[in-house]
């Protein structure tokens, strides 16, 4: 028997019960980024048969998630992948720290916020940026650039806002878009338990951001990996907006995104060896049992090790799934 089953994000009672203890209190709030059956029973009922379950604490979740304003499964979130230039604001609107950037390091971003005291962060930005810059994960979600259409590339270019995206601006509960500033403040802490954005405080954030702009030398670290993506074409023509001011009516409306914690990998899972043969927590092969895919932690029970290169998943998926499968046909003669 080969146990495919996959990772535990969508049984988030199991992900809190994993949760590791240099990240902190695990979210309140949780959305699903993958569907209700990741549920990560078959890890349960492989232990259960003997099977050693191994590196529980590794996990790999996103930062920027947004609930589905047409959900497929329970907690629907889609994950931004995000270009450089939005603002990124902790809940009570600072800046988080360098090189906390959009798009550079998730776990690192990931453990920031759960020492902020809460779970949702924001993405300040504008039209202009939003249309260039926001992909959604999955590739239905993008069908700008997976239907083979060189015009709807050339969307990008234009900075035109993709349907997709257009969709979330109109329906997502998690974003609001206005023409000032003061109004953008105000649907956002209408988002919020308690008003934690102060609409001066917020101003002064992107008037200081916004200067840099204009300044060759800046040492506003996030405008100058701004310039540094645009130095490669491919990004400067469908990734990344040319450098503008935020507050610069003529980019807008003004936008601001609330970004949850969104579950996806787990790294680690049931141990094998090479075979992909499961082992017990003494080291020998359970007789007839192999595992592979995200449920064997991507193989061996966590070959990733804490952290990983953002999707390079499926290719442990393949690998442990072919030495799987070899090894139990060699087996069965
Ligand atoms: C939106 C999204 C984008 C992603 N993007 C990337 C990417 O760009 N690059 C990358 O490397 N990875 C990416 N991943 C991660 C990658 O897709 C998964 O890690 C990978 O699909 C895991 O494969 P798997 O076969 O191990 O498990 P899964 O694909 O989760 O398949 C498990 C299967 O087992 C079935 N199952 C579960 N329990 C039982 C049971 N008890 N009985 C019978 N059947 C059961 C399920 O129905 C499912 O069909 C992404 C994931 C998502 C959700």
């Amino acid at each position: 028997m080969i146990v495919t089953s996959g990772g535990i994000g969508g049984n988030h009672d199991l992900v809190r019960a994993q949760w590791p203890a240099r990240l902190g209190t695990p979210p309140a709030k949780l959305l699903s980024g993958v569907p209700a059956h990741v549920d990560g029973l078959m890890l349960g009922i492989a232990e259960k048969a003997g099977a050693h379950h191994v590196n529980r604490d590794r996990m790999w979740h996103y930062t920027e998630g947004i609930e589905n304003w047409n959900p497929i499964w329970a907690r629907h979130g889609i994950r931004i992948l995000p270009g450089p230039s939005s603002l990124w604001l902790d809940a009570t609107g600072k800046r988080l720290p360098v090189p906390l950037f959009p798009g550079f390091d998730t776990l690192g971003t990931l453990e920031h916020i759960m020492r902020t005291g809460h779970d949702h962060t924001w993405f300040v930005l504008d039209k202009r940026i939003i249309g260039k810059e926001f992909a959604l994960s999955g590739s239905e979600q993008n069908p700008d650039l997976t239907g083979k259409s060189v015009r709807d590339v050339l969307g990008r270019a234009r900075a035109d806002v993709p349907a997709p995206v257009r969709a979330f601006m109109d329906h997502g509960v998690d974003f609001v878009v206005e023409n000032d500033l003061s109004a953008l403040v105000r649907g956002m802490n209408a988002l919020t338990d308690e008003p934690l954005i102060d609409e001066a405080a917020l101003r002064r954030e992107i008037t200081a951001r916004d200067r840099e702009i204009a300044n060759p030398f800046t040492k506003d670290l996030q405008v100058t990996a701004i310039r540094g993506a645009r130095k490669y074409l491919g990004d400067k023509l469908i990734r990344t907006a040319a450098p503008h001011r935020i507050l610069d009516p003529k980019a807008g409306p003004l936008i601001a995104v609330r970004l949850n914690i969104l579950t996806r990998k787990s790294l680690g899972g049931l141990e094998t060896d090479l075979d992909s043969r499961v082992l017990t927590e003494g080291g020998e092969p359970l007789d007839g049992l192999y595992a592979a895919g995200e449920a064997a932690g991507f193989g061996g029970g966590g070959v990733h090790g804490y952290r990983s290169l953002e999707g390079t998943f499926l290719g442990g998926c393949l690998f442990s799934g072919r030495a799987a499968g070899r090894a139990a046909a060699r087996a069965v003669g």
